[in-house]
This record gives C-alpha cells, sequence and structure tokens, in this order.
C-alpha cells in the first residue's frame, strides 16, 4: 500500500511517498513554493523516483500553507498534525519540535505517545523565519545554503536590535559599510532568529528531547545559535525539511 503526502510551503514544495506507512520509497524537494510549478515539479521528481504513478498511490494528503489552492488529494491536514506525525516517527523520544521554514516558526509540544499537546506559532512576522535569512543572504550577496559557512571564524556576535526584518536589513547592511567581519555580521544574523525562536520556545516550554524540522534546521548555525538560546541540545531530524510531507504521507496511509 502507498501512500502520499504533500507539502507545500511559501518557499518550497515537498513530497514524500511511504510503502505500507514504515518505508520512505520517494522524498523530493524543490525550491519552488505554493502559486508556482513546484508542487508537479516535486510530484513528477517522486513518482519517477518511486517508479510508480498517480494510479498506484492509495492514499494522498495535503499540508502545508498553499495546500488548499491543491486539487487531486484525499485530505488536507495542518502543518502542526503532520510535522507531529512525521518528526514522532523518525525520533520517537521527540518532545518538543522546533520548526523553522520559509515564512513562520513553530513549537510543537508532544506526549509521549506522540499526540500534540500545544503548539506556539509566528505567522505574522518575517523576523525568526527562512525568509529573514533570505533577505540577508541577498544582502550579502550569497545564498541562504552557504550562511552557515560564512559564520567560520567569527569573533564576535554583532548584535541585531531591530525586531523587524526591514529595520534588521539596514542595520546589516551598516554593519558591513562600517567594515565589520562578514562572520561576525552572520553570527549577529542567526542569533536573531534564535532569539525570536527561543521567545516561542518560552511560551510552550522546552521538554527534551528537543528536535528541529523544516528548511532552516539545514543551517547548524542556527541550530547551534538556538541551543545557546534555549540551553538544551537540538537535534536535527533526517532530512528535516520533509518532515511535514512525511507526517502527511504517514497520516494517508492511516497511521
Ligand atoms: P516552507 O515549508 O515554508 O516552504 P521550508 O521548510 O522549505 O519552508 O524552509 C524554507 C527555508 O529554509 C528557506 O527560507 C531558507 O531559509 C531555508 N533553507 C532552504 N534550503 C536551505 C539550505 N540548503 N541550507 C540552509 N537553509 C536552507
Amino acid at each position: 500500500m502507498y501512500s502520499m503526502g504533500i507539502d507545500i510551503g511559501s518557499a518550497s514544495s515537498k513530497v514524500v511517498i511511504v510503502r505500507d506507512i514504515r518505508e520512505i520509497v520517494a522524498a523530493c524537494v524543490v525550491p519552488l513554493g505554493t502559486g508556482t510549478g513546484g508542487p508537479v515539479r516535486a510530484l513528477d521528481a517522486a513518482y519517477r523516483v518511486a517508479n510508480l504513478e498517480r494510479k498506484d498511490i492509495d492514499r494522498v494528503v495535503a499540508t502545508g500553507y498553499g495546500r488548499i489552492h491543491f486539487s487531486n488529494t484525499d485530505e488536507q491536514v495542518s502543518e502542526i498534525s503532520c510535522h507531529a506525525k512525521g518528526a514522532f516517527f523518525l525520533i520517537p523520544s521527540a518532545r518538543t519540535i522546533i520548526d523553522i521554514g520559509g515564512q513562520d516558526a513553530k513549537v510543537i509540544r508532544l506526549s509521549p505517545e506522540g499526540n500534540v499537546l500545544n503548539f506556539a506559532m509566528n505567522e505574522k512576522c518575517a523576523a525568526g523565519t527562512g525568509r529573514f535569512l533570505e533577505v540577508m543572504a541577498r544582502v550579502l550577496e550569497t545564498d541562504v545554503s552557504q550562511l552557515a559557512e560564512l559564520e567560520n571564524g567569527a569573533t564576535e556576535i554583532l548584535p541585531i536590535s531591530s525586531t523587524c526584518t526591514v529595520f534588521a536589513e539596514s542595520e546589516v547592511i551598516s554593519q558591513l559599510s562600517a567594515g565589520h567581519q562578514i562572520a561576525d555580521v552572520v553570527a549577529g544574523i542567526h542569533e536573531s532568529v534564535a532569539h525570536r525562536v527561543s521567545g516561542l520556545v518560552g511560551r510552550i516550554g522546552a521538554t527534551p528531547q528537543v528536535v528541529m524540522t523544516g528548511g532552516v534546521a539545514q543551517n547548524i548555525a542556527v541550530v547551534r545559535a538556538l541551543e545557546r538560546a534555549i540551553k538544551f541540545p537540538v537535534t536535527v531530524v533526517p532530512k528535516a525539511q520533509m518532515t511535514g510531507a512525511l507526517g502527511a504521507a504517514l497520516i494517508a496511509g492511516g497511521m
């Protein structure tokens, strides 16, 4: 029995196909989100990898910000439920999930059985999200995937005082034109994201094991800054960006 999860986010589209709610047979991501050709491209890639067609898939669940605009699914499920299901499947000792995506951040608390006990969400503001990092990467003329490496060799963490992304961007431009080391500026950028997200964690309370999902989990410097901010070790879920799609596929399979 094959089940599929499709997670249509603001920044990327993810598709996971699971066999017998046990084995992942495809996990594909396209860095284009809702309103683009990303969802269809991610679907095509997953069918190709799994060597399957739509008719072979028994059930499909869609999640993510763009889920309501996507037809051809059996059910739509919230990102909270899907990240909880996916993270708990991969790390059953997970009790706190931190998901930082393209335009929001969420903190989810799980019971020992993997049920959602509570959650907090920042969806009103780009600060503390992947979008903030994308804006800063553009200022630094680099790609978000290079940001963690750019922090290497930092000798201090240059603070960013603005809580608004637009003002923070001006602040970073001023730091760079004042001749500060790029590594120190980048350390401040990562610290700023960690600070914002740790505020959300504070609303829920961190219970170990703390795990991280979502695209920003690929930035190890943000993960380290979060560990400093919340004073707990943070484990990155394998294929962190795919967690929501995996959870959707598991829910589609009846888990
Ligand atoms: P959404 O579900 O909202 O589309 P994702 O969970 O896919 O968001 O996360 C997207 C964010 O992940 C981007 O805004 C970017 O900051 C970050 N990101 C994406 N790819 C990478 C990468 N290779 N390395 C580090 N960060 C990345």
